[in-house]
């Protein structure tokens, strides 16, 4: 099932991560320019770390910086490659839409999932230094630096921001990364370059709206929904980020807004496209982690408790924080607000 050879070279990865993230900056940008007639331009470094993803830093000085680990792009590419192998062609009818498996569109699939599961990440922390999240800890903080990480484990020191406010920032760089996801990539011109030498690869718009929702929850996925815990958490109201099994619904969620706010309403309802995309992608990772690494404990009937009363009582006091009080917290720090 697992197709090892021919990995990406470290000098091609660069490249991957430089040409995504620069591209993302200068459309963001031209926003800002048009907004606050400014321009800022981040350092894209791979990272050797295993422990997170993803960091956004920035200093007083003005330097800015984008790191994404070579781990979280290795356990993409190694992902993708798997399922997309020419012998598991469910996975490929699946994402296509079409009956048969065909390995040069497998192959404009793969770039393009891994590109969008990637971005999921470079956008986020696109997402904090354009909407003032780094400006805002260093100020409060009284800090020359400041550095905000995709570690789920991570928890607060007694000295940091609030947690409900740090948990609302990294609540608002997903909602700039799956608006910005949608309103690039379900733009015309676009859909029209992607197809121009894949013969109709995306089908439709909404059909790319499903590629985009794919790709991020198979991004969340793979960072462990579905993973027993080893041990037992503490309160998840002290971590720094909102439960996976949350965050991963809410980024679809806030998909599905995006692009009914961007094009023409979508036929289907939330609740059928999130039922569409949430069980068949977990899936597939979970079956991933099983087969492939050998991991028995990741299955979806694993962190459901992080969707019950409990949990949605203190999302919907985050939520309440987050679309009330932040935007206050955040003027004067802000570059750009997200979009919607
Ligand atoms: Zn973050």
């Amino acid at each position: 099932m697992r197709i090892l050879e021919n990995y990406i070279d470290l000098d091609n990865i660069e490249n991957i991560l430089v040409t995504l993230s620069k591209n993302y900056e200068s459309i963001i940008n031209s926003d800002l320019a048009e907004y606050k007639n400014q321009t800022i331009s981040a350092k894209i470094e791979l990272d050797y770390s295993d422990k997170i993803n993803a960091e956004a830093i920035e200093t007083e000085m003005g330097d800015i910086t984008v790191k994404i680990t070579l781990s979280y792009f290795r356990e993409l590419e190694a992902f993708y490659k798997t399922v997309f192998y020419k012998e598991n062609p469910g996975f490929y009818r699946s994402i296509s839409a079409e009956s048969y498996f065909n390995e040069s569109r497998a192959v404009f699939y793969l770039d393009l999932m891994l590109k969008l599961s990637l971005s999921v990440f470079i956008l986020h922390e696109y997402g904090h230094i354009y909407n003032g999240h780094l400006l805002y800890i260093m100020k409060a903080k009284n800090l020359n630096s400041a550095r905000m990480t995709n570690n789920t484990y991570e928890e607060f020191s007694t000295n940091t921001i609030d947690s409900i406010t740090y948990q609302s920032m990294e609540w608002n760089a997903d909602d700039f990364a799956s608006t910005r996801l949608i309103s690039i990539f379900t733009h015309d011109d676009n859909i029209k370059i992607l197809n121009l030498d894949n013969s109709n690869c995306i089908k439709s718009k909404e059909h790319m709206l499903f590629i985009i929702m794919f790709s991020s929850y198979i991004a969340f996925a793979l960072m462990g929904l579905g993973e027993k815990k080893q041990f037992s958490e503490n309160d998840f109201r002290l971590k720094k980020h909102l439960p996976k099994r949350f965050r991963a619904k809410k980024f679809i969620r806030n998909l599905i807004e995006a692009y009914n706010h961007f094009n023409e309403k979508t036929e289907f309802s939330d609740n059928q496209l999130l039922s569409a995309v949430e069980s068949t992608m977990e899936t597939w990772v979970n079956l991933y982690k099983k087969i492939a690494e050998n991991k028995d404990n990741w299955d979806t009937s694993n962190n459901t408790n992080e969707l019950d009363e409990e949990h949605s009582k203190y999302y919907d006091l985050v939520e309440f924080h987050y679309l009330n009080k932040l935007p206050t917290i955040l003027e004067p720090f802000e570059r750009l607000r997200t979009l919607m």
